[in-house]
Protein backbone atom coordinates (compact mmCIF):
# COMPACT_ATOMS: atom_id res chain seq x y z
CA UNK A 1 0.00 0.00 0.00
CA UNK A 2 1.02 3.32 -0.74
CA UNK A 3 2.01 5.66 2.47
CA UNK A 4 0.14 8.69 2.06
CA UNK A 5 2.14 12.29 1.57
CA UNK A 6 2.73 14.06 4.69
CA UNK A 7 -0.26 16.27 5.65
CA UNK A 8 1.41 19.85 6.46
CA UNK A 9 -1.48 20.43 8.95
CA UNK A 10 -0.45 17.37 10.73
CA UNK A 11 0.40 19.09 14.24
CA UNK A 12 -3.56 20.31 14.40
CA UNK A 13 -4.95 16.64 13.06
CA UNK A 14 -3.04 15.11 15.53
CA UNK A 15 -5.58 12.44 18.24
CA UNK A 16 -5.27 14.08 21.37
CA UNK A 17 -4.77 12.07 24.48
CA UNK A 18 -8.13 12.35 26.97
CA UNK A 19 -7.06 15.41 28.41
CA UNK A 20 -10.43 15.46 30.65
CA UNK A 21 -9.14 18.87 32.44
CA UNK A 22 -8.25 20.53 29.65
CA UNK A 23 -11.58 20.05 27.63
CA UNK A 24 -13.21 20.88 31.06
CA UNK A 25 -11.45 24.12 30.58
CA UNK A 26 -11.82 24.74 26.88
CA UNK A 27 -15.48 24.34 26.98
CA UNK A 28 -15.98 26.91 29.88
CA UNK A 29 -13.54 29.21 27.25
CA UNK A 30 -16.24 28.69 25.00
CA UNK A 31 -19.10 29.62 27.06
CA UNK A 32 -17.17 32.59 28.43
CA UNK A 33 -16.26 34.08 25.43
CA UNK A 34 -18.52 37.73 25.68
CA UNK A 35 -19.67 38.78 22.23
CA UNK A 36 -20.34 42.33 23.84
CA UNK A 37 -16.50 42.69 24.93
CA UNK A 38 -16.00 43.09 20.34
CA UNK A 39 -17.79 46.49 20.64
CA UNK A 40 -15.01 47.69 23.06
CA UNK A 41 -12.33 49.67 21.23
CA UNK A 42 -8.84 48.41 22.74
CA UNK A 43 -7.69 51.12 24.90
CA UNK A 44 -4.64 51.13 27.92
CA UNK A 45 -5.08 55.05 28.68
CA UNK A 46 -7.67 54.38 31.74
CA UNK A 47 -5.23 55.82 34.22
CA UNK A 48 -8.02 55.73 36.81
CA UNK A 49 -8.00 51.98 36.17
CA UNK A 50 -4.73 51.52 36.47
CA UNK A 51 -3.72 53.19 39.64
CA UNK A 52 -7.24 52.27 41.54
CA UNK A 53 -4.74 50.74 43.77
CA UNK A 54 -2.49 53.18 44.39
CA UNK A 55 -3.11 56.51 47.03
CA UNK A 56 -2.13 59.81 46.31
CA UNK A 57 0.97 60.01 48.63
CA UNK A 58 1.92 56.50 46.46
CA UNK A 59 1.62 57.85 43.22
CA UNK A 60 3.77 60.71 44.73
CA UNK A 61 6.69 58.57 45.31
CA UNK A 62 6.42 56.77 42.18
CA UNK A 63 6.50 60.06 40.18
CA UNK A 64 9.50 61.03 42.36
CA UNK A 65 11.20 58.01 41.46
CA UNK A 66 10.16 57.65 37.60
CA UNK A 67 12.00 61.51 37.54
CA UNK A 68 14.84 60.52 39.15
CA UNK A 69 15.79 57.56 37.11
CA UNK A 70 15.30 58.94 34.21
CA UNK A 71 18.51 60.87 34.60
CA UNK A 72 21.12 57.73 33.59
CA UNK A 73 24.25 59.63 35.54
CA UNK A 74 21.87 59.03 38.97
CA UNK A 75 21.21 55.15 38.33
CA UNK A 76 24.96 54.85 37.86
CA UNK A 77 26.56 56.43 40.48
CA UNK A 78 23.08 55.24 42.66
CA UNK A 79 24.05 51.86 43.07
CA UNK A 80 27.79 51.94 44.92
CA UNK A 81 26.05 54.74 47.03
CA UNK A 82 23.21 53.16 48.03
CA UNK A 83 25.62 49.63 48.63
CA UNK A 84 27.88 52.01 50.55
CA UNK A 85 25.71 53.92 52.81
CA UNK A 86 24.01 50.73 54.08
CA UNK A 87 27.43 48.64 54.50
CA UNK A 88 28.26 52.34 56.91
CA UNK A 89 24.67 51.65 58.60
CA UNK A 90 23.51 54.97 57.81
CA UNK A 91 20.19 55.70 58.16
CA UNK A 92 19.03 55.80 55.08
CA UNK A 93 16.93 52.37 55.19
CA UNK A 94 13.82 54.11 55.65
CA UNK A 95 13.97 56.01 52.38
CA UNK A 96 15.04 53.35 50.83
CA UNK A 97 12.33 50.98 51.21
CA UNK A 98 10.15 53.64 50.91
CA UNK A 99 10.60 55.35 47.67
CA UNK A 100 12.62 52.47 45.86
CA UNK A 101 11.96 49.17 47.45
CA UNK A 102 8.48 49.47 48.08
CA UNK A 103 7.98 50.34 44.67
CA UNK A 104 9.22 47.41 42.98
CA UNK A 105 8.91 44.58 45.95
CA UNK A 106 5.95 43.37 47.87
CA UNK A 107 7.86 42.68 51.08
CA UNK A 108 10.53 41.34 52.80
CA UNK A 109 9.41 38.12 53.20
CA UNK A 110 6.10 35.83 52.36
CA UNK A 111 4.19 37.01 54.89
CA UNK A 112 4.95 40.60 54.76
CA UNK A 113 4.08 40.46 50.66
CA UNK A 114 0.61 39.46 51.87
CA UNK A 115 -0.79 43.51 51.83
CA UNK A 116 0.13 43.79 48.39
CA UNK A 117 -0.68 40.24 46.78
CA UNK A 118 -4.38 41.12 48.63
CA UNK A 119 -4.83 44.17 47.19
CA UNK A 120 -3.55 43.60 43.65
CA UNK A 121 -6.07 40.17 44.05
CA UNK A 122 -9.06 42.97 44.69
CA UNK A 123 -8.88 43.86 41.11
CA UNK A 124 -8.54 40.65 39.78
CA UNK A 125 -4.92 40.43 39.53
CA UNK A 126 -2.84 37.64 40.39
CA UNK A 127 0.52 37.22 41.65
CA UNK A 128 3.77 34.96 40.63
CA UNK A 129 5.83 35.44 43.62
CA UNK A 130 9.83 35.72 42.82
CA UNK A 131 11.99 35.35 45.53
CA UNK A 132 14.30 37.73 43.76
CA UNK A 133 17.33 36.60 45.55
CA UNK A 134 20.19 37.15 42.51
CA UNK A 135 22.57 33.76 41.61
CA UNK A 136 23.87 32.16 44.49
CA UNK A 137 27.41 31.32 45.06
CA UNK A 138 27.08 28.06 47.16
CA UNK A 139 25.54 24.63 47.61
CA UNK A 140 24.08 26.51 50.97
CA UNK A 141 23.10 29.01 49.62
CA UNK A 142 21.41 27.06 46.44
CA UNK A 143 19.23 24.56 48.97
CA UNK A 144 18.56 28.00 51.02
CA UNK A 145 17.34 29.15 47.90
CA UNK A 146 15.05 25.85 46.88
CA UNK A 147 13.76 25.87 50.78
CA UNK A 148 13.08 29.49 49.88
CA UNK A 149 10.65 28.24 46.86
CA UNK A 150 9.52 25.78 48.80
CA UNK A 151 8.46 27.54 51.10
CA UNK A 152 6.33 30.08 48.21
CA UNK A 153 4.61 27.02 46.86
CA UNK A 154 3.21 25.85 50.30
CA UNK A 155 2.09 29.25 50.78
CA UNK A 156 0.66 29.69 47.12
CA UNK A 157 -1.17 26.12 48.20
CA UNK A 158 -4.78 27.82 49.47
CA UNK A 159 -3.95 31.27 47.88
CA UNK A 160 -6.12 31.33 44.73
CA UNK A 161 -4.43 35.05 44.02
CA UNK A 162 -0.98 33.30 43.65
CA UNK A 163 -1.27 32.43 39.71
CA UNK A 164 2.03 30.64 39.81
CA UNK A 165 5.91 30.65 41.24
CA UNK A 166 9.14 32.05 39.68
CA UNK A 167 12.66 30.69 39.73
CA UNK A 168 15.83 31.05 38.19
CA UNK A 169 18.13 28.07 37.83
CA UNK A 170 21.24 30.34 38.70
CA UNK A 171 19.28 30.50 42.08
CA UNK A 172 19.67 26.32 43.12
CA UNK A 173 22.84 25.59 41.21
CA UNK A 174 26.38 26.96 39.70
CA UNK A 175 26.45 29.58 36.70
CA UNK A 176 29.74 28.06 35.58
CA UNK A 177 27.92 24.66 35.71
CA UNK A 178 25.25 25.24 33.54
CA UNK A 179 28.07 26.97 31.26
CA UNK A 180 30.24 24.24 31.31
CA UNK A 181 27.68 21.61 30.26
CA UNK A 182 26.71 24.15 27.32
CA UNK A 183 30.08 24.00 26.31
CA UNK A 184 30.94 19.89 26.12
CA UNK A 185 27.32 19.18 25.24
CA UNK A 186 26.32 17.57 28.59
CA UNK A 187 29.97 15.51 29.21
CA UNK A 188 30.46 16.11 32.72
CA UNK A 189 32.67 14.25 34.75
CA UNK A 190 32.99 14.14 38.80
CA UNK A 191 32.33 16.14 41.14
CA UNK A 192 31.32 18.48 37.77
CA UNK A 193 28.47 16.25 37.52
CA UNK A 194 27.85 15.42 40.91
CA UNK A 195 26.93 19.54 41.06
CA UNK A 196 25.01 19.57 37.66
CA UNK A 197 23.14 16.70 38.69
CA UNK A 198 22.02 18.68 42.32
CA UNK A 199 20.87 21.41 40.65
CA UNK A 200 18.45 19.21 38.25
CA UNK A 201 17.33 17.40 41.19
CA UNK A 202 16.58 20.88 42.81
CA UNK A 203 14.27 21.82 40.09
CA UNK A 204 12.80 18.24 39.70
CA UNK A 205 11.82 18.89 43.49
CA UNK A 206 10.43 22.04 42.91
CA UNK A 207 8.57 21.13 39.84
CA UNK A 208 7.15 17.81 41.88
CA UNK A 209 6.20 20.15 45.28
CA UNK A 210 4.18 22.35 42.28
CA UNK A 211 2.42 19.31 40.67
CA UNK A 212 0.86 18.58 44.55
CA UNK A 213 -0.16 21.83 45.46
CA UNK A 214 -1.43 22.45 41.93
CA UNK A 215 0.47 25.26 41.00
CA UNK A 216 2.54 26.42 38.18
CA UNK A 217 6.48 27.44 37.78
CA UNK A 218 8.09 29.35 35.26
CA UNK A 219 11.52 28.61 34.74
CA UNK A 220 13.40 32.19 33.94
CA UNK A 221 15.28 32.72 30.57
CA UNK A 222 19.35 33.89 31.31
CA UNK A 223 22.02 34.81 29.34
CA UNK A 224 22.53 32.49 25.81
CA UNK A 225 26.18 30.52 26.99
CA UNK A 226 24.14 29.22 29.61
CA UNK A 227 20.83 28.97 28.20
CA UNK A 228 20.78 25.84 25.74
CA UNK A 229 21.36 24.09 28.94
CA UNK A 230 18.46 25.43 30.95
CA UNK A 231 16.34 24.65 28.03
CA UNK A 232 17.40 21.17 28.04
CA UNK A 233 16.72 20.75 31.82
CA UNK A 234 13.61 22.76 31.71
CA UNK A 235 12.26 20.11 28.79
CA UNK A 236 12.79 17.79 30.91
CA UNK A 237 10.65 18.56 33.80
CA UNK A 238 7.85 19.72 31.39
CA UNK A 239 7.54 16.86 29.51
CA UNK A 240 7.54 15.09 33.32
CA UNK A 241 4.99 17.10 34.34
CA UNK A 242 2.89 18.53 31.92
CA UNK A 243 1.21 15.81 30.80
CA UNK A 244 -2.40 16.45 31.79
CA UNK A 245 -2.27 20.58 32.64
CA UNK A 246 0.62 23.01 31.88
CA UNK A 247 2.22 22.96 35.76
CA UNK A 248 6.28 24.04 34.21
CA UNK A 249 6.89 26.86 31.50
CA UNK A 250 10.10 27.61 30.04
CA UNK A 251 11.14 31.09 28.78
CA UNK A 252 12.16 32.15 25.50
CA UNK A 253 13.38 35.19 24.55
CA UNK A 254 12.26 36.78 21.47
CA UNK A 255 15.32 39.43 21.01
CA UNK A 256 17.59 35.94 19.51
CA UNK A 257 17.41 35.75 16.25
CA UNK A 258 17.22 31.79 16.66
CA UNK A 259 13.81 31.80 18.64
CA UNK A 260 10.76 31.50 16.74
CA UNK A 261 12.33 28.11 15.54
CA UNK A 262 13.22 27.19 19.07
CA UNK A 263 9.18 27.62 19.88
CA UNK A 264 8.27 25.99 16.75
CA UNK A 265 10.45 22.89 17.37
CA UNK A 266 9.61 23.04 21.31
CA UNK A 267 5.63 22.75 19.93
CA UNK A 268 5.66 19.99 17.52
CA UNK A 269 8.07 18.07 19.91
CA UNK A 270 6.19 18.40 23.15
CA UNK A 271 3.10 17.39 20.96
CA UNK A 272 4.40 14.50 19.86
CA UNK A 273 5.06 12.82 23.48
CA UNK A 274 1.19 14.39 24.23
CA UNK A 275 2.58 17.20 26.50
CA UNK A 276 1.72 20.65 26.90
CA UNK A 277 4.10 23.14 26.24
CA UNK A 278 4.16 25.83 28.29
CA UNK A 279 6.57 29.11 27.73
CA UNK A 280 6.32 32.75 29.38
CA UNK A 281 7.06 34.87 26.25
CA UNK A 282 9.68 37.99 26.95
CA UNK A 283 11.81 39.77 24.95
CA UNK A 284 14.92 39.29 26.46
CA UNK A 285 16.96 41.16 29.92
CA UNK A 286 20.30 40.89 28.70
CA UNK A 287 20.90 43.28 25.50
CA UNK A 288 23.97 45.16 26.46
CA UNK A 289 25.65 42.24 27.95
CA UNK A 290 24.96 39.73 25.10
CA UNK A 291 26.18 42.15 22.45
CA UNK A 292 29.21 43.06 24.43
CA UNK A 293 30.22 39.37 24.94
CA UNK A 294 29.43 38.30 21.16
CA UNK A 295 31.48 41.26 20.47
CA UNK A 296 34.45 41.27 22.90
CA UNK A 297 34.87 37.30 22.26
CA UNK A 298 34.31 37.74 18.51
CA UNK A 299 31.07 35.61 17.78
CA UNK A 300 27.93 36.72 16.06
CA UNK A 301 25.93 38.22 18.17
CA UNK A 302 22.84 35.71 18.82
CA UNK A 303 20.52 38.77 19.22
CA UNK A 304 18.27 40.84 16.79
CA UNK A 305 20.14 43.98 15.41
CA UNK A 306 17.18 46.64 15.98
CA UNK A 307 14.11 46.43 18.71
CA UNK A 308 11.62 46.53 14.94
CA UNK A 309 12.98 42.64 14.54
CA UNK A 310 12.67 41.73 18.18
CA UNK A 311 9.03 42.98 18.02
CA UNK A 312 8.39 41.35 14.81
CA UNK A 313 9.39 38.36 16.16
CA UNK A 314 7.99 38.83 19.66
CA UNK A 315 4.58 39.48 17.66
CA UNK A 316 4.95 36.07 15.51
CA UNK A 317 5.23 33.77 18.33
CA UNK A 318 2.88 35.13 20.46
CA UNK A 319 0.42 34.43 17.04
CA UNK A 320 1.77 31.21 16.70
CA UNK A 321 1.30 30.35 20.10
CA UNK A 322 -2.45 31.83 20.20
CA UNK A 323 -3.67 29.86 17.12
CA UNK A 324 -2.64 26.87 19.09
CA UNK A 325 -4.21 28.10 22.50
CA UNK A 326 -5.80 24.72 23.36
CA UNK A 327 -2.68 22.59 22.91
CA UNK A 328 -0.12 25.43 24.77
CA UNK A 329 -0.11 27.62 27.35
CA UNK A 330 1.15 31.13 27.61
CA UNK A 331 2.51 33.74 29.93
CA UNK A 332 2.95 36.90 27.92
CA UNK A 333 5.63 39.14 30.15
CA UNK A 334 5.53 42.44 28.31
CA UNK A 335 5.14 45.98 29.01
CA UNK A 336 5.18 46.85 25.14
CA UNK A 337 1.61 47.97 24.37
CA UNK A 338 1.66 47.00 20.95
CA UNK A 339 2.33 43.39 21.68
CA UNK A 340 -0.88 43.22 23.88
CA UNK A 341 -3.37 45.16 21.84
CA UNK A 342 -1.97 42.47 18.97
CA UNK A 343 -2.81 39.66 21.49
CA UNK A 344 -6.68 40.83 22.29
CA UNK A 345 -7.39 41.70 18.89
CA UNK A 346 -6.77 38.23 18.33
CA UNK A 347 -8.60 37.07 20.93
CA UNK A 348 -11.32 38.76 19.90
CA UNK A 349 -11.47 37.79 15.88
CA UNK A 350 -11.25 34.18 16.89
CA UNK A 351 -13.78 34.55 19.85
CA UNK A 352 -11.70 33.18 22.52
CA UNK A 353 -12.83 33.88 26.23
CA UNK A 354 -10.32 36.73 28.29
CA UNK A 355 -10.14 34.03 30.86
CA UNK A 356 -8.86 31.22 29.01
CA UNK A 357 -6.62 29.32 31.09
CA UNK A 358 -3.88 29.04 28.79
CA UNK A 359 -3.54 32.27 28.48
CA UNK A 360 -1.74 35.17 30.83
CA UNK A 361 -0.45 38.57 31.22
CA UNK A 362 1.91 39.47 33.26
CA UNK A 363 4.40 42.96 33.97
CA UNK A 364 6.63 44.03 36.86
CA UNK A 365 5.64 44.96 39.98
CA UNK A 366 5.55 48.78 39.70
CA UNK A 367 5.59 49.23 36.25
CA UNK A 368 3.26 49.10 33.25
CA UNK A 369 -0.03 48.66 35.57
CA UNK A 370 -2.03 50.63 32.85
CA UNK A 371 -1.44 47.00 31.12
CA UNK A 372 -2.19 44.65 33.94
CA UNK A 373 -5.30 46.85 35.02
CA UNK A 374 -6.82 47.80 31.86
CA UNK A 375 -6.31 44.11 30.85
CA UNK A 376 -7.77 43.07 33.85
CA UNK A 377 -10.55 44.77 33.27
CA UNK A 378 -11.48 43.59 30.12
CA UNK A 379 -11.43 40.43 32.04
CA UNK A 380 -8.05 38.79 31.29
CA UNK A 381 -6.34 36.74 33.44
CA UNK A 382 -3.35 38.77 34.61
CA UNK A 383 -0.34 38.50 37.06
CA UNK A 384 2.05 41.00 38.71
CA UNK A 385 5.60 39.28 38.78
CA UNK A 386 6.04 40.01 42.49
CA UNK A 387 9.84 40.43 43.80
CA UNK A 388 10.26 39.80 47.46
CA UNK A 389 13.02 39.11 49.69
CA UNK A 390 15.33 40.95 52.46
CA UNK A 391 16.62 44.43 51.19
CA UNK A 392 20.69 44.04 50.51
CA UNK A 393 19.60 40.58 49.04
CA UNK A 394 17.27 42.36 46.32
CA UNK A 395 19.01 45.34 45.98
CA UNK A 396 20.78 43.78 42.52
CA UNK A 397 17.02 43.38 41.36
CA UNK A 398 16.26 46.86 42.34
CA UNK A 399 19.34 48.39 40.41
CA UNK A 400 18.42 46.22 37.21
CA UNK A 401 14.79 48.07 37.23
CA UNK A 402 16.36 51.26 37.89
CA UNK A 403 18.48 50.52 34.69
CA UNK A 404 15.97 49.31 33.07
CA UNK A 405 13.61 52.07 33.14
CA UNK A 406 16.04 54.79 32.67
CA UNK A 407 17.35 52.77 29.22
CA UNK A 408 14.68 51.79 27.70
CA UNK A 409 13.77 54.58 25.50
CA UNK A 410 10.61 55.85 26.87
CA UNK A 411 9.54 53.50 29.60
CA UNK A 412 9.90 56.09 32.48
CA UNK A 413 8.24 58.48 30.26
CA UNK A 414 5.54 56.71 29.55
CA UNK A 415 5.18 56.06 33.40
CA UNK A 416 5.54 59.46 34.35
CA UNK A 417 3.18 60.81 31.64
CA UNK A 418 0.78 58.12 33.23
CA UNK A 419 1.38 59.09 36.57
CA UNK A 420 1.02 62.67 35.74
CA UNK A 421 -2.48 62.36 33.50
CA UNK A 422 -3.78 60.07 36.64
CA UNK A 423 -2.66 62.79 39.71
CA UNK A 424 -4.48 65.88 37.52
CA UNK A 425 -7.53 63.57 36.92
CA UNK A 426 -7.43 63.06 40.56
CA UNK A 427 -7.58 66.69 41.52
CA UNK A 428 -10.20 67.46 38.69
CA UNK A 429 -12.12 65.25 40.06
CA UNK A 430 -11.80 66.00 43.95
CA UNK A 431 -11.86 70.11 42.88
CA UNK A 432 -15.78 68.92 41.26
CA UNK A 433 -17.13 67.22 43.97
CA UNK A 434 -19.58 69.28 45.47
CA UNK A 435 -18.19 69.48 49.11
CA UNK A 436 -15.29 71.05 47.43
CA UNK A 437 -17.61 73.95 46.41
CA UNK A 438 -17.33 75.87 49.74
CA UNK A 439 -17.05 79.45 51.26
CA UNK A 440 -13.74 80.22 50.20
CA UNK A 441 -12.51 76.94 48.93
CA UNK A 442 -10.57 77.27 45.43
CA UNK A 443 -10.13 74.48 43.23
CA UNK A 444 -6.54 73.82 41.47
C1 LIG B 1 6.67 39.12 33.74
C2 LIG B 1 8.03 39.27 33.13
C3 LIG B 1 8.95 38.26 33.24
C4 LIG B 1 10.22 38.40 32.66
N1 LIG B 1 11.11 37.36 32.72
C5 LIG B 1 12.27 37.45 32.04
C6 LIG B 1 13.17 36.35 31.95
O1 LIG B 1 12.92 35.28 32.51
N2 LIG B 1 14.31 36.50 31.25
C7 LIG B 1 14.62 37.67 30.58
O2 LIG B 1 15.66 37.73 29.91
N3 LIG B 1 13.80 38.72 30.66
C8 LIG B 1 12.65 38.65 31.38
N4 LIG B 1 11.82 39.74 31.42
C9 LIG B 1 12.27 41.05 30.89
C10 LIG B 1 11.94 41.15 29.42
O3 LIG B 1 12.75 40.24 28.72
C11 LIG B 1 12.22 42.55 28.83
O4 LIG B 1 13.54 42.92 29.09
C12 LIG B 1 11.32 43.64 29.36
O5 LIG B 1 10.04 43.17 29.67
C13 LIG B 1 11.19 44.75 28.31
O6 LIG B 1 10.59 44.27 27.11
P1 LIG B 1 9.05 44.47 26.74
O7 LIG B 1 8.51 43.29 26.02
O8 LIG B 1 8.37 44.80 27.99
O9 LIG B 1 8.91 45.63 25.69
P2 LIG B 1 9.73 46.86 25.16
O10 LIG B 1 9.99 47.81 26.28
O11 LIG B 1 8.97 47.33 24.00
O12 LIG B 1 11.08 46.25 24.62
C14 LIG B 1 12.34 46.39 25.19
C15 LIG B 1 13.11 45.15 24.82
O13 LIG B 1 13.30 45.08 23.39
C16 LIG B 1 14.55 44.49 23.08
N5 LIG B 1 15.39 45.47 22.38
C17 LIG B 1 15.58 46.77 22.71
N6 LIG B 1 16.44 47.37 21.84
C18 LIG B 1 16.80 46.41 20.95
C19 LIG B 1 17.69 46.39 19.84
N7 LIG B 1 18.35 47.49 19.46
N8 LIG B 1 17.82 45.24 19.16
C20 LIG B 1 17.16 44.13 19.51
N9 LIG B 1 16.29 44.08 20.56
C21 LIG B 1 16.12 45.20 21.28
C22 LIG B 1 15.17 44.12 24.44
O14 LIG B 1 14.82 42.78 24.73
C23 LIG B 1 14.51 45.08 25.41
O15 LIG B 1 14.49 44.59 26.74
C24 LIG B 1 10.56 39.61 32.00
C25 LIG B 1 9.62 40.63 31.89
C26 LIG B 1 8.36 40.48 32.43
C27 LIG B 1 7.38 41.60 32.30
Amino acid sequence: MATPPPDPQAETHEVSPPYEIEKLRIEEWAEGYDPQADLEAISFDNTEVAFRYKSDADLRKSLLLFNSIKYKSLVKIGPPLVSLALDLRLPVRGLINSYFFNQFCAGTSLETSIPRIEQLWQYGVGSILDYAVEAQKSEVGYNACLEQVLAAIEFARHREEVSYIAVKLTGLGSFAILEKAQQTGGELHGYDKIQYDHLVERLETLCQAAANAGQAILVDAEESWIQDTIDRIVEQMMARYNKERAIVYTTVQMYRHDRLDYLKELFLGMRRRHVIPAVKLVRGAYLEKENARAHQLKYPTPLNTTKAATDQLFNEAALYILERLDKFAVCAGTHNEESCRLMVQYTRDHKIAPDHPHLVFSQLYGMSDHLTFNLSQYGFRTAKYLPYGPLEAVLPYLFRRAQENSSIAGQSGRELTLIQKELHRRRRSAALKPDSYQLGHVPV
